[in-house]
């Protein structure tokens, strides 16, 4: 939270959260040490991680320290969050950082480089998928109305063996599932503040009376994300704005958890979700990079996203998606939104671009040369 400038529990970031920092990196430290050896180089990703650097110099092992996250303008909140990490990335090797916005004044006259994220076309989340496949799958979990009796549906899993989707969503609702035909606007994020799942509900309440569309807000179970600690407590405040909502509204709004012991089945849930969206919306207030809109975005699906942080790099506004410049301003989500809905020809022309965006700039193929060419300079 600190270092995207927002104050998240308050926190002082002072000696007693640097104790247990330290203590628990020093735990990790134990069982990283014990995989890799002098000619290794390991990439430590975001603040959770930084502190193995200091562990690894002492063991004579380089590291690349990566961070997903940033600010687009510094506050006392970013330069709070800065000051606890930079004693442990004093040893650090390079940085990558998404932007330049995002490089700290810590890693001037170091080497970094701007290496932007990217997605594997081929893993279960982002494959292929035809429709009866997506369909399947939806109405298995209950995101959608289904045949009863379907089955679990068949997938090939990450290490290319034959697997099932057999567990259900967690779905809570006060209507009917969606039937298939229902178009419908999805974010899929985890349950964070900086998500804005409030927002995303109260704007599109203010516009069903106007689309038949229904909205579906879907996340990780909250047991299941274990450096995430604040989801739960997000996911009921979600539930007690939901329930707050006339009761209409309510019915078209499904708020749905994903199951999480099954990475590979959580993909395919996920990947049939985005594929079925009509519009995907990314109402962050903040956002690292955004990997929800790269996954959108190769589906070609019309994706409706914030203008901050890496959003700003992903889609160009009106091009191959559409940016919303305020992602407070609930009334232009809202209007933005149900334009989307109900043009459909400028949402598959916007789809049909963005796939193309992503084939170019944001597939794993560019991001390995990169690691490539970062780990050549390292290596002289
Ligand atoms: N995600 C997932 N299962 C879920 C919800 C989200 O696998 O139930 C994934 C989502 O597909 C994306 C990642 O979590 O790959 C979120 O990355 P993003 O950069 O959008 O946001 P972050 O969570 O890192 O803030």
């Amino acid at each position: 939270h600190a270092l995207h400038g927002a104050a998240g529990d308050g926190s002082p970031l002072g000696e007693a959260e640097r104790a247990v920092y330290e203590q628990v990196a020093g735990e990790n430290a134990a069982g990283v040490l014990a995989h890799v050896g002098p000619r290794d180089i390991v990439i430590l990703h975001d603040p959770q991680t930084a502190g193995l650097a200091p562990h690894l110099e002492r063991a004579g092992i380089r590291s690349i320290w990566r961070c997903h996250i940033g600010s687009d303008a510094a506050n006392e909140e970013v330069e709070r969050g800065w000051a606890f990490l930079a004693p442990y990335l004093e040893p650090v090797d390079a940085f990558v950082f998404t932007r330049q916005a995002y490089v700290p004044a810590l890693a001037a006259g170091r080497e970094v480089m701007l290496i932007p994220p990217s997605l594997d076309p081929l893993t279960a989340k982002n494959e292929d998928l035809d429709a009866g496949t997506v369909r399947a799958v939806l109405a298995h979990t209950g995101m959608i109305a289904g045949e009863s009796g379907d089955g679990p549906v068949s997938f090939t899993g990450q290490d290319g063996s034959p697997r099932r989707v057999e567990r259900r969503a967690e779905v809570v609702r006060s209507g009917p599932p969606p039937p298939a035909d229902v178009p419908l606007a999805v974010q899929v994020s985890r349950w964070d503040p900086l998500k804005d799942p409030m927002g995303v509900m109260h704007g599109f309440a203010a516009i069903a009376a106007d689309t038949p569309a229904q909205l579906v807000l879907a996340g990780p179970d909250t047991s299941g994300v274990a450096d995430d600690p604040e989801a739960a407590h997000v996911l009921e405040e979600t539930i007690a704005v939901w329930r707050g909502l006339p009761e209409a509204v309510r019915d078209r709004i499904h708020l749905v958890s994903l199951p999480t012991e099954d990475v590979d089945e959580n993909a395919v849930m996920v990947n049939a979700l985005q594929r079925h969206a009509t519009v995907i919306v990314q109402k962050s207030l903040q956002e690292g990079f955004g990997l929800t809109v790269t996954e959108a975005l190769w589906k070609g699906r019309p994706v409706l996203a914030s203008a901050v942080g890496g959003i700003q790099d992903q889609i160009e506004d009106g091009h191959d998606g559409v940016l919303l410049a305020d992602p407070s301003d609930l009334a232009a989500y809202g209007a933005s939104l149900r334009e989307l809905l109900a043009q459909p020809e400028r949402a598959e022309a916007l789809g049909r671009q963005a796939r193309e965006t992503v084939r170019e700039r944001f597939l794993s193929v560019r991001h390995l040369g990169q690691y490539a060419e970062l780990i050549e300079r390292l290596d002289g």
